[in-house]
């Protein structure tokens, strides 16, 4: 175990990756290195021997090559946006170099007429849709995050968003890959073909790795026709009951046009105004759950009369208590706000418990409810926060800590929280990581769920890829598991 600080060994190693990278690609002073070092949410800090930012896929090659001759692991860096960890070293344990994509970011080729999008791993996800809509088409993976999260981030933790519903998680929209492996040498599948059964389709294996596999440094994205017409629902409903029949209802009824669905508690509603104190809920916040709807449609279709039809049905069988349809694009953004501000208004908080899993649709409610009664009973003076995308059974059913509790307080309080939690949502056969992956923060809770089957077969990718263990280590698979 080596520490990252000074000794010969790591000073010839941060020489090498100077020597290949330059002066100015590669950061070794604590100030330089800082803003890598630590996640969005404040929750994870950690260090690194250095911080190497390759402008090619040649230097990425040459940083891998440079780690694995002086027996040092690597930490693939995006947009450092990820929840649970995953994106740099811990601050103690093995010394580790992060590889931040940040300056690989050129769009390769933008093909409207294969409606696919190369290019490399470092481009914000935002620069993609940009790129996507500069041709006419769509990119409609779509996050909070959008802004920083890299698309080589979105691959590596097959990241979902607010379109799942209709358009699928990053796994759906990438139709090639291109990653340097452990061993320096360069992998692609950037052939933009739909179509390709010519054995195991290995840019699965790296979707959803977190880093661990190797380094993705280039993806063809699927494209998707851009609709005409977004229309953006926002309705107070009784119960999640009420919420998840509108959801079924919606599909059955509304064909593939529903592109988002969302809930939101409204005990959340006040972190919302944290980030915009003139934040209004379009509807009453006396109703306890609401809901947002986005359906999208090309030009042939009446969307608008469409959603008002499907709401108005609602209404009359009382699933509904009260819907507004936004006028405009501006007013569509407000209620939009509202759903993104509870992430940042949590943050702002300051720590809490933060949970994203998910159960099959016919449990999302009865989930809800075991949860809130979990936490009713054992963590009365802690306040849930319940919100999600909620029409693909995924929840984040979150708890503010009581004010004023130390954070080291609330932090060991948080880990048994956050046992009790898991526990429900194994009783109902869901997942504890619907979109945002394991990280650091999940792999004992991962690991110790997964079946001696899916153990050994998970461990004998990684061995196989990477025998010397060298991406990621600790992130994903518990250290002590890694080997065979
Ligand atoms: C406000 C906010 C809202 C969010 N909303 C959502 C949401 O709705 N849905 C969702 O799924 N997530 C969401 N997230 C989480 C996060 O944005 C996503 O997980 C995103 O995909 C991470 O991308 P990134 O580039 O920031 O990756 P990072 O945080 O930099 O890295 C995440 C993991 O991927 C690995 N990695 C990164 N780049 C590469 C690469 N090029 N090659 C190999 N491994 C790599 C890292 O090692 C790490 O393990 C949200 C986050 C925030 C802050």
């Amino acid at each position: 175990v080596l520490s990252p600080a000074a000794s010969p060994a790591l000073e010839s190693l941060r020489a090498d990756l100077l020597g290949a990278l330059g002066q100015s690609a590669v950061l070794v002073r604590p100030e330089d290195k800082a803003g890598f070092l630590t996640d969005w949410s404040g929750d994870w800090t950690g260090d690194a021997v250095a911080v190497a930012r390759p402008g090619s896929v040649r230097e990425v090659r040459a940083c891998v090559d440079i780690c694995r001759r002086h027996g040092i692991a690597v930490v693939p860096q995006g947009g450092n946006t990820g929840l649970v960890g995953g994106a740099f070293p811990p601050a103690s344990g093995k010394a580790m170099v992060v590889v931040s994509l940040s300056r690989l970011d050129a769009v390769r080729r933008a093909d409207a007429a294969n409606a696919t999008l190369d290019l490399d791993a470092g481009c914000t996800l935002q620069k993609a849709k940009d790129a996507a809509d500069a041709i006419g088409l769509q990119f409609p993976l779509a996050l909070g995050a959008q802004g920083s999260c890299q698309v080589g981030g979105n691959a590596a933790t097959n990241a979902g968003g607010v379109n799942v519903l209709r358009f699928g998680m990053a796994r759906d929209l990438i139709l090639g890959l291109e990653a340097v492996l452990p061993d320096g040498s360069l992998w692609s599948s950037m052939r933009g073909l739909r179509k390709d059964n010519r054995g195991y389709d290995l840019k699965q294996l790296f979707i959803g790795s977190e880093g661990t596999l190797g380094i993705v440094t280039g993806l063809c994205l699927k494209l998707h026709p851009k609709p005409a017409t977004v229309e953006t629902a926002y309705v107070g409903v009784g119960s999640v009951e009420d919420a998840m029949a509108i959801s079924a209802l919606a599909r059955a009824e509304l064909s593939e046009l529903v592109t988002a669905f969302e809930i939101i508690g409204t005990e959340c509603l006040p972190l919302a105004r944290l980030v915009d104190a003139d934040l209004a809920s379009p509807v009453s916040p006396t109703f306890p759950v609401h809901v947002l709807i986005e359906l999208s449609c090309g030009r042939r279709l009446d969307g608008r009369a469409l959603l008002e039809g499907f709401l108005a049905d609602m209404l009359a069988q009382g699933l509904a208590g009260d819907a507004v349809v936004a006028q405009s694009q501006a007013q569509a953004r407000r209620f939009w706000a509202i759903r993104e501000g509870l992430v940042e208004g949590q943050a702002r908080r300051g720590y809490h418990v933060r949970s994203d899993v998910s159960v099959r649709l016919g449990d999302v409610a009865a989930f809800v409810a075991a949860a809130r009664a979990f936490a009713a009973r054992d963590w009365p003076d802690w306040t849930p926060q319940v919100y999600g995308h909620a029409g693909d059974g995924n929840i984040h059913f979150n708890l503010l800590p009581p004010t004023g509790m130390p954070r080291h307080e609330a932090q060991a309080h948080g880990r048994r929280i956050t046992e009790g939690l898991f526990a429900i949502v194994e009783a109902f056969r869901g997942s504890i990581s619907a979109e945002h992956g394991i990280g650091r923060a999940r792999t004992d809770a991962f690991w110790n769920g997964l079946g001696a089957v899916e153990r050994k077969t998970m461990r004998a990718v990684k061995v196989a890829l990477d025998p010397l263990a060298l991406m990621n280590p600790g992130c994903l698979i518990p250290l002590a598991k890694e080997s065979a």
